[in-house]
């Protein structure tokens, strides 16, 4: 019999979901008429725009055509997806068509990345943490290089560069689950620790669509000297509704080094011969409906769905706070970190509104320690449900 990967047994994260589903059915059970408000969802509530499924529409009618074959597409992304990004997110900050990686999304990219490095490496994770980062280093065998990084209240839950070396750091803004943006300054900071320790900023850009603020940048290469030290990852799924379709991108550039033996390394190579290996590409459609996100109507009706979720976040936050609740994010972010009021757990608060006012949240304490005492609200919802959460949770509020 083979031997199976033992480190999955080294993953010791409480699995949320399957306890929220479990506790969602006990209370169908108890009151099958309630109407329940689905605030913990980090998935899109809205249809795909137009534009992107007209486009996906007309790349399938254009493989129907015996003149028109598309077998297998580049591993690394069609030219024309990868010259679109280039061009549209990234021409003033000199990225180039070939420093972009299109892939299925963020998941498969943040993870295979770490096919790159030595496993000796030192590894950074926020706490709280999108929890792929911390689970996807477990189970390839990293377990006992990783640093917990707290991000605290005290900090408004940014993280802080450590004082101990790190290799490589994952970082998220806007973060999910606390919602908070990082700063040009605090990205400098970021940068500047990695250029002092030689260190390597894994960023997941999921959430950039999002960011209104001005302090807060829409990539991390707005920061001088971040192509040499970091790698962004970005993805159409919250951006423009591709959650069921799948397509992101990795941003690699060509002067980005790591050691061997001393001597420096470019990855970029590395990286194209690691997807050459590991993946046959994303599929001609899905692409073409990514292109169709930068053309102007794409760019329209996109912005609008954003604008909308931000539109519910703000309701959720400024309602939580006008009934005196402390809460975090909901303003670069669709995500609002709810600091439990009267020092009750996480479970416990989300128990008070499940079974209170029919309203799911995510528990804190689901993304690492240090998220206990908080819940995580999503506001990819409708306006008329992020309404009708605030009138509930008014009648728990004192
Ligand atoms: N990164 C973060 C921080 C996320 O919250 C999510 C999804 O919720 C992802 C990545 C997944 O992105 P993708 O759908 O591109 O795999």
């Amino acid at each position: 019999m083979p031997k199976v990967n033992r480190h999955f047994f080294e993953i010791k994260r409480e699995y949320i979901f399957p306890v929220i589903d479990r506790k969602l059915e006990e209370l169908k059970q108890k009151m099958p008429q309630a109407e329940i408000v689905n605030l913990g969802v980090g998935d899109v509530a809205l249809p795909l725009a137009p534009t992107v499924a007209h486009a996906i529409r007309e790349a399938t009618r254009e493989m129907e055509n015996p003149s028109s074959v598309h077998g297998y597409g580049p591993s690394e992304g069609y030219d024309f997806l990868r010259e679109a990004i280039a061009k549209h997110e990234y021409a003033h900050l000199g990225i180039s068509r070939e420093e972009v990686f299109i892939s299925d999304g963020i998941n498969s990219d943040i993870v295979g990345i770490l096919d790159l490095f030595d496993e000796t490496n030192r590894i950074g994770i926020t706490d709280p943490t999108y929890p792929v980062y911390r689970d996807a280093s477990i189970m390839g065998g990293r377990a006992k290089n990783l640093l917990s990084l707290p991000c605290l209240e005290k900090n408004g839950f940014a993280p802080m560069p450590p004082e101990e070396k790190c290799d490589l750091i994952f970082l998220c803004s806007p973060q999910n689950p606390t919602g908070v943006a990082l700063t040009s300054s605090q990205l400098k900071e970021w940068v500047a620790y990695a250029q002092k320790q030689k260190a390597i900023l894994l960023y997941d850009n999921a959430y950039a669509a999002f960011i209104t603020s001005p302090t807060v940048p829409k990539s991390i290469f707005e920061i001088e000297g971040a192509k040499e030290v970091a790698i962004e990852f970005c993805s159409f799924s919250k951006t423009a509704g591709f959650t069921g379709l799948r397509c992101g991108y990795t941003v690699l550039s060509k002067s980005l080094m790591a050691q061997l033996d001393g001597k420096n390394v470019p990855l970029h190579p590395l990286w194209s011969k690691r997807q050459n290996t590991k993946s046959n590409g994303v599929s001609y459609p899905i692409q073409r409906g990514a292109e169709a996100v930068f053309t102007e109507s794409g760019q329209r009706e996109t912005r609008a769905q954003i604008s909308s979720y931000l539109a519910q976040a703000k309701t959720l936050r400024n309602g939580l706070e006008q009934l005196g609740h402390s809460c975090w994010g909901g303003k670069d972010s669709p995500y609002i970190w709810w600091k439990n009021p009267n020092g009750l757990s996480s479970w416990e608060f989300f128990d008070i509104l499940l079974n209170k006012c029919q309203i799911i949240s995510v528990p804190g304490s689901g993304f690492g320690q240090h998220g206990e005492g908080y819940v995580r609200l999503s506001a990819f919802t409708t306006p008329d449900k992020a309404k009708e959460a605030l009138k509930r949770i008014k009648t728990i509020s004192t």
